[in-house]
């Protein structure tokens, strides 16, 4: 529902309507949304089809249709590995996607596919394919720059679409964090002069581009076999808790982790804590059906490929838990997160290949200060103990939170994970007694 503007004819508002109405049915895959100018229900293919319906088809068929992005790694000697990792919405996925890695990084290389959902499948040689299913990028516009995403700039030299941004004086566009001052005369989103206590793009103003514009594109970005994916990270916005990076012991382990992933409202003001939501796997506003079953699924596809992992010689992919977001007592984020987090990319990939050290702890397997690569970086080690400390009392209310989560999905919630829970709960209740 768009129309270019002919010469001197008069711009209207983005086309919606006062009644809003969006309903799913699964079993006969149909999406009807209608009234709503909102990215995610008036572009039908993207999260209505390929993460709500596609999910049902998945797991009917076998397959897997998730919020994640996909990078390819290349060290320089030129192994390269693929990864899959799914953040909550604004967590962090296109930015992670498009990463640069610190100037010290000679040839190492990062590589996009996909900056926000995957289609995985298993193959018969025991490993899981992922294809990313979109053409382009339909990312948030507010906050990107030359400085924090440098390849999502460049994307956007030309052929995009905005929504909802300002436009400067002479016809270019701009938003909040594009440069640090502001320029004159702006035309707001809502196509009115900028007054200084508004903000003149909606925090929620997007870009859509094709994908092979991205100078970071993968070359199998649209192959449709897929790329071979060797770990899986999982990770929300957490002030607390949650350390830096830590690996499952197992595949039970890490869909107990990715289950139970929260993300803190962003809208909290600085030092305070924010509500922790539970956003499973990063699917909660997108699974197309009851989210128990889909635990389950992550269960049993896991165990079925595992089998198939092992009599080729395989193994299944890793998976990690991270969080970029911990925050001092000033409520600064004390981690530098964005390229730096390349440090902890290549520390996933050494323990991919078995050539990392990490040390057992009761939630996971963490790195030491002195298995990340620090080349050309002034992070501290007493930082490094901010951000990877585990308070048994944070952990403790933490997993029993997540027991909030079991009971609401009842019955149909696994036994396994359940289980998990109780065992997790022991360890530190034995912490605490020892
Ligand atoms: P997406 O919605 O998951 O694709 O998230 P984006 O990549 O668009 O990023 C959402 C917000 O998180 C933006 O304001 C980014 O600047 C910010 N962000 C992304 N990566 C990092 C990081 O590593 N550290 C910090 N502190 N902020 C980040
Ligand atoms: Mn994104």
């Amino acid at each position: 529902v768009g129309m270019p503007l002919k010469q001197g004819v008069q711009d209207v508002a983005w086309p919606c309507n006062r009644e809003k109405y969006i309903v799913h049915y699964p079993e006969s895959r149909e999406i009807w949304s209608f009234g709503s100018g909102y990215g995610g229900n008036a572009l039908l293919g993207k999260k209505c089809f390929a993460l709500r319906i596609a999910s049902v088809m998945g797991r009917e068929q076998g397959w897997l249709a998730e919020h994640m992005l996909i990078l390819g790694i290349t060290n320089p000697e030129g192994k390269k590995h693929y990864i899959a990792a799914a953040f909550p919405s604004a967590c962090g996925k296109t930015n992670f996607a498009m990463l640069i890695p610190p100037q010290t990084y000679q040839g190492w290389k990062v590589e996009t596919v996909g900056d926000d959902i995957a289609w995985i499948k298993p193959s018969q040689d025991g490993r899981l394919y992922a294809i990313n299913p979109e053409a382009g990028f339909f990312g948030v516009a507010p906050g990107t720059n030359i400085k924090t995403n440098p390849n999502c700039m460049a994307t956007l030299k030309k052929d995009v679409i905005y929504t909802n941004v300002a436009v400067t004086q002479t016809g270019q566009v701009w938003w909040e964090g594009l440069t640090k001052t502001v320029p004159e005369n702006l035309i707001n989103w809502k196509g009115k002069t900028h007054e200084g206590h508004e903000k003149a793009a909606h925090p929620n103003s997007r870009f859509t581009v094709a994908a092979d514009q991205c100078p970071s594109i993968d070359p199998n970005w649209d192959n449709p076999q897929g790329v071979p994916i060797s770990a899986f990270i999982f990770g929300g916005r957490r002030a607390d808790t949650i350390p830096l990076v830590s690996e499952a012991y197992d595949w039970i382990d890490g869909v107990y982790k990715a289950a139970t992933m929260g993300s803190e409202t962003t809208a909290a003001a600085a030092g305070q804590q924010g509500v922790v939501r539970r956003d499973p796997f990063a699917m909660l506003p997108f699974i197309g059906y009851n989210m128990a079953d889909y635990f389950d699924h992550w269960l049993t596809l896991g165990q079925k490929t595992h089998i198939l992992a092992e009599a080729n010689g395989h193994q299944l992919p890793k998976i990690f838990n991270v969080n970029w977001f911990r925050r001092d007592e000033n409520g600064t984020f004390i981690w530098p997160g964005f390229g730096e987090n390349m440090r902890v990319l290549e520390w996933m990939i050494a323990r991919c290949e078995g050539t990392a050290h990490a040390t057992d702890t009761a939630i996971g397997k963490v790195p030491r200060y002195e298995d990340l690569n620090w080349a050309g970086s002034d992070f501290s080690r007493s930082d490094f103990e901010k951000v990877t400390t585990q308070e048994p009392k944070q952990w403790k209310k933490e997993i029993q939170s997540h027991g909030v989560l079991f009971e609401q999905l009842g019955e149909r919630m696994p036994k396994v994970l359940k289980q998990h829970q109780y065992k997790l709960l022991q360890r530190f209740s034995e912490t605490e007694t020892s």
